[in-house]
């Protein structure tokens, strides 16, 4: 395939057929197309036998369907499954499944690391090395789909959470079109409630999405105060909790039965006090929200501790009394590493921001 250029899993349907149309086929090749991708998982354009033998030449001298390459596949003890995708000559990501009773979660990575520096997540204390195409994260569901026996009749993955590595926001140009994918009756067909984008709080791209895309919200809070959010997930400086909450407002409005996600990460002696449960509840009052309480989930080199049991169930009791639905995220797959930010993926640190993460985690602790 030489000269192949553009890979079509970098293309969301409105993409596909704008190519098409520029090639002068007609648009509804590109329908056929994702139907042979996603729901075939057939990548090869030779076995396209709806497309005469003219244009699958042509498809072939200027496009391509490349996916990254699977290195590795773990499975839990809990029936958690991690997968290894090598990205590039340098650089691999992480995707986890997580099965339940009754639903399938896949978590997705955006970037390989991440820029913000939250202190207590592993990904960001790799440092970051780039953002994914949207190929790069639409192939983790592809793979993920394929190697569970995952297809239109047969939905093992129920849901898909942008919660792997990196910060799905600030690869924004990228990972629209691959939510455009994971919903689309001819890509993945995820209802739009079952694709959740989490942010660390990325204010003006949390509007942008709610322009764009109709999917549910996830927010990384993890403190009621703006002066200990600071130092936990430091992008609050530049959109502290009252700005950042408002934008949630905004976003759910008018979305009947909408609730955010609220995703708060308890850690012993930090965040997980009364008085930070009171103040949560306080600040949640007027957002249709859910709590998800997150125990902490130490990695190497991390000096933070996961909360008592006491204490995560005082948190949750708090919550549960002023009326919020409250879950405590169950920790799972950790005999593989593959558990709320436990994600590094495998990847030179060229930012060496390691250093300044255990800095903020010292004046902390
Ligand atoms: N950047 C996005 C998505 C990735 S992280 C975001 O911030 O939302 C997914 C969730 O796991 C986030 O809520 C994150 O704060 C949390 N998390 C990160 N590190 C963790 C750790 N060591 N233990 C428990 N939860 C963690």
């Amino acid at each position: 395939m030489e000269n192949a250029t553009i890979n079509l899993l970098n293309l969301d349907r409105a993409s596909l057929e704008k190519l098409f149309v520029d090639m002068g086929e007609h648009r509804f090749r590109a329908e056929q197309a994702m139907k042979w991708i996603y729901g075939d998982f057939e990548l090869d354009f030779n076995q396209f036998n709806n497309f005469s033998k003219v244009l699958r030449n042509r498809l072939s001298e200027t496009c391509m369907t490349a996916l990254p390459e699977l290195l590795n596949e773990s499975k839990s003890s809990d029936g958690t499954i991690k997968w290894l995708l090598k990205v590039d000559d340098i650089n691999a990501v992480e995707t986890v499944f997580i099965p339940e009773k009754n639903r399938g979660t896949l978590c997705v990575s955006s970037q390989v690391g991440c820029t913000l520096n939250c202190t207590f997540c592993a990904t960001g204390a790799q440092g970051f090395n780039r953002h994914l195409t949207t190929a790069e994260i639409i192939a983790q569901v592809w793979v993920a789909a394929k190697q569970l026996g995952h297809h239109k009749n047969n939905r093992v993955i129920t849901n898909v959470v942008m919660m792997g590595m990196g910060e799905p926001l600030a690869n924004y140009e990228n990972v629209l079109p691959a939510l455009n994918i994971m919903r689309d009756d001819l890509g993945f067909g995820f209802a739009n409630r079952r694709v959740t984008v989490s942010t660390a709080g990325l204010v003006p791209k949390i509007v942008q999405l709610n322009q764009d895309a109709d999917v549910a919200l996830a927010i990384s809070l993890h403190a009621p105060f703006d002066d200990l959010r600071n130092k936990l997930v430091p992008v609050n400086k530049k959109y502290n909790i009252e700005t950042l909450l408002s934008a949630c407002k905004d976003f759910i409005k008018n979305k009947r039965k909408a609730r955010i996600t609220i995703e708060y990460t308890l850690i012993d002696g930090v965040n997980d006090q009364p008085e930070h449960a009171r103040a949560l509840c306080l600040l949640l009052a007027d957002l249709p929200s859910k709590i998800n309480l997150i125990p902490f989930n130490p990695f190497p080199g991390s000096l933070f501790k996961q909360s008592k049991p006491d204490a995560i169930e005082q948190f949750k009791a708090i919550c549960m009394k002023n009326g919020f639905i409250t879950t405590v995220r169950k920790t799972r797959g950790d005999d593989i590493a593959a558990a709320c930010g436990q994600l590094a993926g495998e990847f030179m640190d060229r930012t060496r921001r390691s250093s300044q993460v255990n800095k903020l985690q010292l004046e902390l602790v």
